[in-house]
């Protein structure tokens, strides 16, 4: 399975790889706080991950560098996703990763399912309804809600858009 590097102009871009279980770096993550040295530090960097950007300086120098790289035409996410999937990258909603931090998404034990929901303040009944996931490293659970719904929505009109033009 591929994995990626997204610049700082595709965060939301990076969640979606990361929903579909793609490993995928967000630079902007790692708080560099400088363009020039988040473009350095993604070519001396992760040279096992294709580099995902829309900015044609930094294409051209990974091309130079002989990475593999992927210009990112548009600025819409829908746009992106499609963009993509043209290339044969799939988005689908797999749970495995952790959408905010890239961490491997697992079974939640009791003790912090009971945890984390009285800390968000939501009731217990929740672990009845829905299957569970947790992040380890962001203290964090999953379930397939109201925003799993939506995503799916989303990648509905994706899929049927693009098709649709063919
Ligand atoms: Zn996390």
């Amino acid at each position: 399975m591929k994995k990626f590097v997204c610049d700082r102009m595709l965060g939301k871009l990076a969640t979606w790889l990361r929903i579909s279980g793609y490993d995928t770096v967000y630079i902007g993550d790692l708080n560099l706080n400088n363009k020039n040295k988040e473009d350095t530090f993604i070519l001396r960097s992760f040279r096992d991950r294709v580099v995902l950007t829309r900015d044609r300086e930094l294409f051209r120098r990974c091309l130079q560098e002989g990475r593999e790289v992927i210009f990112v035409k548009s600025d819409v996410v829908l746009e992106q996703l499609r963009e993509l999937e043209e290339k044969g990258i799939e988005f689908k909603i797999v749970m495995d990763r952790c959408s905010v931090c890239n961490g491997l998404l697992r079974k939640p034990t009791e003790e912090e399912i009971s945890r984390v929901l009285k800390r968000e303040g939501i009731s217990e009944d929740l672990k009845e309804r829905y299957e569970l996931w947790y992040c380890e490293r962001c203290d964090k659970l999953y379930w397939m809600g109201g925003h799993w719904k939506n995503m799916v929505k989303f990648l509905e009109r994706v899929k049927s858009e693009s098709k649709s033009e063919n």
